[in-house]
Formats: C-alpha cells, sequence, structure tokens
C-alpha cells in the first residue's frame, strides 16, 4: 500500500516525536532539525539515549556493556541509505540512523558507536565472527542467511531495479539485457536472481556497487542492478549519468542482522520498531523523503 504525504502528516508527526522524547526509547530530540549536510557530532543529538537499559539474556548486549561501545556493521557508499562523507568524515542515511536508533535505545550516543563497512558478500560471516553487534545496511531477511544468523524487522521493502545510461533506452524487465552485462554486488541476492534464473544475461560483479555505478558511467557495462532504493540513491547523485529504469522485480525486505539465537535483542529491536513509528517516519523523512520513494513501515515479523 502506498500513501501521499501532506504537510500537515509530516506535522502532526513532528508533534508527536516532541511528545515522545520524555521517554527512553532513543526518541529523535531533533528530528529533522540537522538534516541535509550538518557535521556528525550534530547527529548524536538525533536521539535521546537511552538509560539503566537491562536486557537479561542477550549476550549481545553482554558484549557491548563489556565493550562499553557498540559496534555496527554498514554500508558506506551508498547515498541515501548508509553514506560516508570521506571528507567530512559524517555518515548519513536511512541505515545508519536505523543503527543509530538501535544503539540509542540500548544507551549508546553516537560517540559510543564503531561503524565498520562490510560488504554484501561478508556480512554473515562479520556477525558469526562477532565482529560486529549487528548491521544495518539493505540487508534482505531470507531463509538461507537465517540458518547463520538471525533477522529483527523487516523495517523497509523495497525491490530489484535497474540502472541504466541516462541516454540509454527504457526497460521494463530483467531479459532486456539478454547478452549484455549487468553489474552487482557479490553475495547479494540480485546477483544470485540473475545467475539463477536469467543465464543469457552476462555478469560483472564487485564488492561494492558504486565500482559498477562508475563502470556503468564509463560505459564498460549496461547497467547494475540491485534494489531499487539503492539506484535511486545513485541517480540522485550522478543525475547527468544515470537513470533508475523498470523494477521491482522481486520484493527485498531489509532486516537488521543479529548473531543466531539472540532472541532477546532481536525482540528488543522489533518491539522498538513496532512501538515508535513516529521515528521510524521520522528517519525516512530526513534521509528519504525527497526521494521519490514511497513506502510506509512494514510490519514486524517476530518469528
Ligand atoms: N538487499 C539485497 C541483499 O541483501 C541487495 C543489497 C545489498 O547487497 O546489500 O543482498
Amino acid at each position: 500500500m502506498r500513501r501521499t504525504r501532506t504537510l500537515a502528516g509530516i506535522g502532526i508527526a513532528a508533534a508527536a516525536l516532541l511528545a515522545l522524547t520524555a521517554c527512553n526509547s532513543g526518541t529523535p530530540s531533533n528530528p529533522g532539525g540537522d538534516a541535509g549536510g550538518d557535521d556528525a557530532g550534530e547527529d548524536s543529538t538525533w536521539f535521546e539515549v537511552a538509560s539503566d537499559v537491562t536486557l537479561d539474556g542477550s549476550p549481545t548486549f553482554e558484549k557491548i556493556q563489556e565493550a562499553g561501545k557498540v559496534t555496527v556493521g554498514v554500508k558506506e557508499d551508498q547515498p541515501g541509505l548508509g553514506f560516508l562523507d570521506v571528507t567530512s568524515g559524517e555518515r548519513t542515511g536511512f541505515d545508519v540512523d536505523i543503527a543509530r536508533w538501535i544503539a540509542a535505545s540500548l544507551g549508546y550516543d553516537e560517540e559510543d558507536i564503531e561503524f565498520k563497512p562490510i560488504a554484501s558478500a561478508n556480512r554473515e560471516q562479520a556477525i558469526v565472527n562477532g565482529d560486529i553487534d549487528y548491521y544495518v545496511g539493505t540487508y534482505s531477511i531470507n531463509d538461507k542467511r537465517k540458518e547463520l544468523i538471525d533477522f529483527a524487522g523487516p523495517y523497509f521493502i523495497t525491490g530489484q531495479g535497474l540502472l541504466v545510461a541516462a541516454d540509454a533506452p527504457g526497460a521494463d524487465k530483467l531479459e532486456d539485457f539478454n547478452g549484455k552485462t549487468v553489474c552487482s554486488a557479490t553475495g547479494s541476492t540480485p546477483i544470485q536472481n540473475i545467475k539463477a534464473n536469467f543465464p543469457e544475461i552476462k555478469t560483472q560483479e564487485y564488492d561494492l556497487y558504486s565500482a559498477c555505478v562508475q563502470d556503468l558511467i564509463d560505459g564498460k557495462v549496461d547497467a547494475v542492478t540491485t534494489d531499487q532504493a539503492i539506484l535511486i540513491g545513485y541517480a540522485a547523485q550522478y543525475p547527468d549519468d544515470v537513470k533508475v529504469t523498470g523494477g521491482l522485480f522481486t520484493e527485498e525486505r531489509y532486516g537488521v542482522g543479529l548473531t543466531k539465537g539472540d532472541d532477546v535483542l532481536r525482540a528488543h529491536i522489533n518491539d522498538l520498531f513496532t512501538d515508535n513509528p513516529e521515528i521510524w517516519q521520522a528517519i525516512f523523512d530526513k534521509n528519504l523523503g525527497s526521494s521519490g520513494i514511497e513506502v510506509e513501515q512494514p510490519e514486524v515479523d517476530a518469528y
């Protein structure tokens, strides 16, 4: 279901947020106020940090408390979702703010978060190894991954799409690229879909989607395929060079990657999402509100 947002609706969401700031639930204390290019320091005021948190029976939370910091796996080359401005050091994006929100709900501020960039192919292993406490980065929930890890969420839904050169003809199906070369990230669901179901499409793989986008701009591949929400971010970054076309060919439900069996942390994050729709909306509006993406917060799947 889609929803058209109104200015009145945004006003209500902001008022609801202010009313909520007194609750200890990782509530933004400055909702939307620093959108658009302020420094990382100001982002630390975005969520009110919970105090006296107890999560009995969560091995991950125990580890976080011992370390005195939260280690979060993210993407950093996906504008609008998970992005690092290497000049300013500022991290922005919907996923990054979801990660900050979770950290705040556990009692940890921006300065207590260590962000680790982890590519699509390495996510399960990083979680299994305990290199990170949780992962927030366009990470689709699926059964194969659930053999190794658990997911809280979903907190966002998108689907596979295509990015082509700005002057290329539009395409509305993946078969349009039979005999052509399509680029995606190793270990991602879109590359798996192409390899399993579209044998006539040639593939180019990199660890990072930004390398695919560079190849597209350089004319080395015919298209980039991954989740449309990711591609929309690149189209906004390089509007003269590339454009989004086609989709949504699949349903990609984004979850927070967690250590398998940490049901206490999973329930905590699921409750955070379910109980605070206004905060989800504020995070969406701040990061993707002007992107053209229209999506509602999905219901969590508390399996
Ligand atoms: N959501 C897809 C996946 O989890 C593609 C995006 C990504 O690689 O992060 O594989």
